[in-house]
């Protein structure tokens, strides 16, 4: 059966490739929402810097047992804050990319704001990393009208904000087309796990089994139909003990299964562009949103 009906050729015959993103946004999150005040909110930074200081640790001790290599998305501002915990993910071959500076929105920006707060991220990681960003996930997935073509100005080979397929596609942008690699809400580990009154984001917390009921079920069917597996996950949420325990037995599932291909997204891109060149792939292209022009404003309107 197949669902999709352009799925992408992945190396060796594989079923379906597969990243964990995890994206480890520390404090920068408390300090954007209260610049003011963040420094007198202890436990809710302490739940924030488990993810350098604990979880990271933990979740490259899997990677390194089952011979994977996956994908980071850093804010500067963490980048340098926690500089041990991006040289630990460099050291071990994992793609570490760029996610902001403190988690600012993009679409929350001037059009000089956001190109100034987008240079700063990639630079910040940068210093850290000694390598350029590959890629970009906007901070809560706020991507622009103007981000596509900012992306592909600065040189970067993909972004992973939008959430509009089930495989790789293209915005179209006057710079050229900028290569999407679309996850979606239900693959995000803020709902079934973030529970924070400081970030106005208070969920009934589920187990990790029951998270996993939904992930596995979209493994299932990218698997099936050739899809793109991309968890958006956060190392204070997914890497907590109890919930780690349970990703680190559902990757040894995914690997006995087989036919999965891991990689980190910047290695995905790249075959995928060369997909693209090759013919064997075709995907959709996407213009970027505009003004909604056939919209009456309020001044405009003419009822009597
Ligand atoms: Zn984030």
């Amino acid at each position: 059966m197949s669902l999709i009906q352009n799925p992408v050729p992945w190396p060796n015959g594989a079923r379906c490739a597969a990243c964990f993103t995890l994206d480890m946004d520390a404090e920068s999150l408390l300090y954007l929402a209260h610049p003011q005040t963040a420094h007198s909110m202890a436990s809710a930074a302490s739940m924030l810097r488990y993810g350098p200081d604990v979880a990271v640790p933990r979740i490259l001790d899997t990677y390194r047992h089952y011979g994977i290599r996956q994908t980071f998305f850093v804010p500067g501002w963490c980048a340098e804050r926690y500089p041990y915990a991006i040289e630990a993910m460099v050291r071990d071959g994992h793609e570490v990319s760029a996610h902001g500076y403190l988690h600012e929105h993009p679409n929350e920006q001037s059009d000089e704001g956001e190109r100034y707060w987008l240079r700063r991220s990639l630079a910040a990681v940068q210093s850290v990393t000694g390598e350029r960003s590959p890629g970009w996930r906007a901070p809560l997935y706020r991507f622009s009208h103007r981000s596509a073509e900012y992306l592909l100005e600065e040189g970067l080979s993909y972004d992973a904000s939008l959430m509009g397929d089930d495989v790789p596609y293209l915005i179209d942008t006057p710079r050229g087309p900028l290569l999407e690699l679309p996850s979606h809400w239900g693959m995000d580990d803020w709902p079934p796990f973030m529970h924070s009154s400081e970030l106005n984001f208070e969920m009934p917390i589920q187990s990790a089994a029951r998270a996993w009921e939904g992930w596995w079920e979209e493994f299932e069917a990218m698997w099936e139909c050739g899809g793109l597996w991309i968890p958006v996950w956060h190392p204070f949420l997914s890497g907590r003990l109890a919930r780690w325990r349970q990703t680190h037995l559902m990757i040894r599932k995914m690997l006995d299964r087989g036919g999965v291909w891991f990689a980190p997204l910047r290695d995905i891109a790249a075959h995928v562009q060369g997909c693209i060149a090759e013919r064997t792939f075709t995907p959709r292209t996407e213009r970027p949103l505009s003004l909604p022009h056939a919209l009456p404003s309020a001044d405009q309107d003419t009822r009597p």
